[in-house]
């Protein structure tokens, strides 16, 4: 019996609706627009489409958006200077930096630059503890998302099996996270695992990040299990796929994620809500 598909594309749309919905809230109420502040260093072209869509999507929910487009020769220092400024600009709520950057700059002292209250991707230290403590302020946007698409579906992971393929800082370890916290029993692969198709074969729901494609063999898959996967492949065909076998994986899961349609939509959504969430913050402040 073929799975039933999970559709990110509706899902991300319905939340995306509910953003527009608080930010009209947030106007009437005479709070100030939810603003992201988007920086790319750089010329990489799926850099640029991802910024570009989440400029697109601030629109669609009538947050304000600032750009920054820095040349691939920015130095650390400069682009420390602006994120210094992102900070400290109280119009600002959300600053996103987007990933990778250019070899002489070191990701993670960028990231850890951002203040913990405007890193909607949740990618500091400081947010990462608080996910790890059960205390979550900003949460990784694509694992969070996963976990708003098992919702929407009606899984509840607590008490099942939860195995995540890659343990990557912004997908396997804060989804392991995120698993923990709706309370089930997580295992982490990575590629010093031994025996991966047995730790596949046991789960309730295995979430895969890994970013090759059809990695994880359909025949792994335990029959019923959730699949959701979170790889993006282009194809020398110019296709997109998935991390995961999906013709014969789909065949044994009761639920699965298609690519592209699945969990893609979801981070952009899910960013957003970020945002929404920062700026509430800032009006405490
Ligand atoms: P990454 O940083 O390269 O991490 C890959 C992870 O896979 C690592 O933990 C690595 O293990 C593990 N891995 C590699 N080979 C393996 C093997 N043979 N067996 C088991 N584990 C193995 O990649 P990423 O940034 O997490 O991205 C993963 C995929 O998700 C990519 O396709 C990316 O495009 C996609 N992605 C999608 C979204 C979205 O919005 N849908 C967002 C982010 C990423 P080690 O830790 O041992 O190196």
């Amino acid at each position: 019996m073929s799975a039933q598909l999970i559709n990110g594309k509706e899902i991300s749309q319905q939340r995306l609706e509910w953003v527009a919905q608080k930010a009209a809230e947030r106007r009437e109420a005479g709070l100030h627009t939810p603003c992201l502040a988007v920086v790319l260093v750089g010329n990489d072209p799926a850099s640029a489409v991802y910024v570009r869509n989440k400029k697109i999507a601030c629109e669609k929910v009538g947050f304000k958006s600032l750009s920054y487009e820095l040349p691939a020769e920015t130095s650390q220092d400069e682009l420390l200077k602006l994120v210094d400024e992102l900070n400290a600009n109280s119009e600002v709520d959300g600053i996103l930096v987007q990933l990778p950057l250019p070899p002489q700059i070191n990701s993670q002292d960028v990231l850890e630059r951002i203040l913990p209250h405007k890193d909607v991707d949740g990618f500091h230290p400081y947010n990462v503890g608080r996910l790890a403590v059960k205390m979550p302020l900003m949460r990784p946007c694509t694992p969070k998302g996963v976990m708003t698409l098992l919702e929407a579906y009606g899984v509840d992971p607590k008490g099942k099996k939860a195995v995540i393929v890659g343990a990557s800082n912004i997908v396997g370890r804060p989804q392991a996270l995120e698993m923990l916290l709706a309370r089930a029993t997580v295992t982490v692969c990575h590629s010093a695992t031994q025996n991966l198709a047995d730790e596949v074969a046991a789960a309730d729901i295995v979430v895969v990040g890994v970013g090759i494609p059809n990695f994880v063999k359909g025949e792994w898959i335990k029959p019923g299990a959730v699949v959701i996967d979170v790889g993006i492949n282009r194809l020398e065909n110019g296709k997109l796929c998935g991390d995961v076998e999906f013709d014969v994986a789909k065949e044994r899961a009761a639920m699965i994620t298609p690519v592209p349609g699945g969990v893609g939509p979801m981070t952009i959504a899910t960013l957003l809500e970020n945002t929404l969430h920062a700026a509430a913050l800032h009006d405490k402040v």
